[in-house]
């Protein structure tokens, strides 16, 4: 069974058509990675399969909590606290609280929105510090931490709420090209763990290198997709071709 069904999703902003009806499906425990050209809509994909985007039209499934958008997501809020609850995202600009310590960073989501006793929730967030390397930076606010290691504390935050699927977005892009190693590191170390992740990047090598999936996107659709290694070595569709050529 998927743990992510995406079915027919449509989004618009403004009037404008930027999903075409996506069709998604993503295993347990498989690792994907959705490139394309900028504006194509993987971005908008990834926000909406937690519903940071609300969709015109479709549906999206992640383990057993199904959204149907043609219903007013307002006779839905239960669900959609659900669904996000399943789902931990990463985000470009990592989006953390800026006046909480790295350690109060992590904890806030077990503790307040699942309702875990705090004790047991630091025990939980140190380890995850050790899993990103960041052991001995509980207590320092993230003005202080690099891009790279901000970055980290944001995927122990994702891990925190043990989150049946992690969604990355573009998570290197605002990074010094001498951070971007640690973070995809710490990103390649889950896809061993068989974590399922759907990972929107620009960083071809590490797509084909870590993913089990690649999906090509270009103007609202999913033109092309496979086994990653495939993909990139040899894409059937002309767009995907001349996307990847861009990288030799
Ligand atoms: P990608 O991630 O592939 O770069 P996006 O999903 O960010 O693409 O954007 C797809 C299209 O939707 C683009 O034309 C973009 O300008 C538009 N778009 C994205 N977010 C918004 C928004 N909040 N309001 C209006 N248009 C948006």
């Amino acid at each position: 069974m998927s743990t992510i069904d995406v079915n027919k999703l449509v989004k618009k902003f403004h009037g404008q058509t930027v999903l075409h009806g996506i069709d998604l499906q993503v295993n347990a425990g498989e690792v994907v990675a959705i490139i394309g050209p900028s504006g194509s809509g993987k971005t908008t994909l990834l926000r909406s399969i937690n519903l940071l985007e609300i969709p015109d039209s479709g549906t999206i499934t992640v383990g057993n909590i199904e959204i149907d958008a043609s219903v007013p997501i307002s006779k839905q809020k239960e669900k959609v606290r659900k669904l996000r609850q399943q789902v931990g995202f990463v985000f470009q600009n990592f989006n953390l609280f800026p006046h909480r310590s790295v350690l109060e960073n992590i904890i806030e989501g077990p503790v307040i929105v699942k309702g875990e006793p705090r004790a047991q929730a630091e025990a939980e967030a140190r380890k995850l510090l050790a899993k990103v390397g960041l052991s001995g930076k509980e207590s320092a606010y993230p003005r202080r931490l690099s891009g790279g290691q901000q970055q980290r504390v944001a995927i122990a935050r994702a891990l925190a709420m043990n989150p049946e699927v992690i969604l990355f977005d573009e998570p290197t892009s605002a990074l010094d090209p001498e951070l971007v190693g640690e973070v995809l590191n710490t990103i390649k170390a889950l896809a061993q763990e068989h974590r399922t992740m759907v990972i929107v990047t620009h960083e071809m090598s590490f797509a084909r290198d870590v993913a089990d999936r690649a999906i090509f996107m270009d103007q609202g659709k999913i033109v092309e997709q496979g086994p990653a290694k495939e993909l990139f070595s040899a894409p059937k569709h002309e767009r995907t071709k001349q996307f990847l050529e861009k990288f030799l």
